[in-house]
């Protein structure tokens, strides 16, 4: 595995500067061009990842078990959880609604959580380095695009039966689910990729 990572900065202790990008020995603690502190690795990276993606775990549940939009009509008060909302926009034929909805703010953080989980995994282990470090670029990829599952559900208090409708009030779940989407970016932003590498560098048992 070794073939991987045959020599490494780190190994002959230099730091790239999180801030700035100048590449210094981390001996002298703090980058000379810009003061900040030098480390060889996002500090305690994987802790913060895995702290992170299990607290939007937690999460998730509250997002999908409970209202997020509470509807008062003529007709009624109406609540509605997430696929809740994704199942009558199916079934009043709004297909394209519906998937993008359930894209947006079902499939992809769980996907998220699930690949951060994996990661973290993979800077212990080090298998599969080039594979697991093309997850991690999909995972900061699709976390640039967060906002948009937040900008759906927001999309959706706007659109939802305008007709008739008297008030719209976001439910208990709006607030988990934005934790979700912003614990997730925090998670990938925490990551330290190089982390496989070291890993992968790592003589197997
Ligand atoms: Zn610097």
């Amino acid at each position: 595995m070794s073939a991987y990572y045959p020599h490494s900065a780190a190994a002959s202790g230099l730091a790239l500067c999180h801030a700035c990008g100048r590449v210094e020995p981390v001996t002298l603690e703090r980058c000379p061009r810009c003061d900040a502190r030098l480390h060889l690795r996002n500090p305690a990276s994987v802790q913060r990842t895995l702290a992170l993606t299990v607290s939007a775990l937690f999460l998730y549940f509250p997002a999908n078990l409970l209202p997020i939009l509470k509807v008062e009509s003529i007709t009624g008060a109406q609540a509605n959880t997430i696929v809740g909302g994704v199942i009558q926009f199916w079934q009043t034929g709004d297909y394209p609604v519906a998937i993008i909805i359930f894209t947006a703010s079902v499939m992809i953080p769980v996907l998220k959580i699930i690949a951060l989980l994996w990661l973290c995994l993979a800077a212990r282990l080090g298998r599969r380095p080039l594979a697991m470090t093309r997850l991690y670029r999909i995972t900061e990829l699709v976390g640039r695009w967060s906002m948009v599952d937040v900008f759906v559900v927001a999309i959706l208090v706007a659109v939802v039966q305008l007709g008739s409708v008297i008030s719209i009030h976001v439910g208990p779940a709006a607030l988990s689910f934005a934790s979700v989407v912003i614990l997730t970016m925090l998670a990938a932003i925490s990551f330290d990729p190089r982390l496989i590498w070291d890993a992968a560098a790592l003589p197997n048992d």
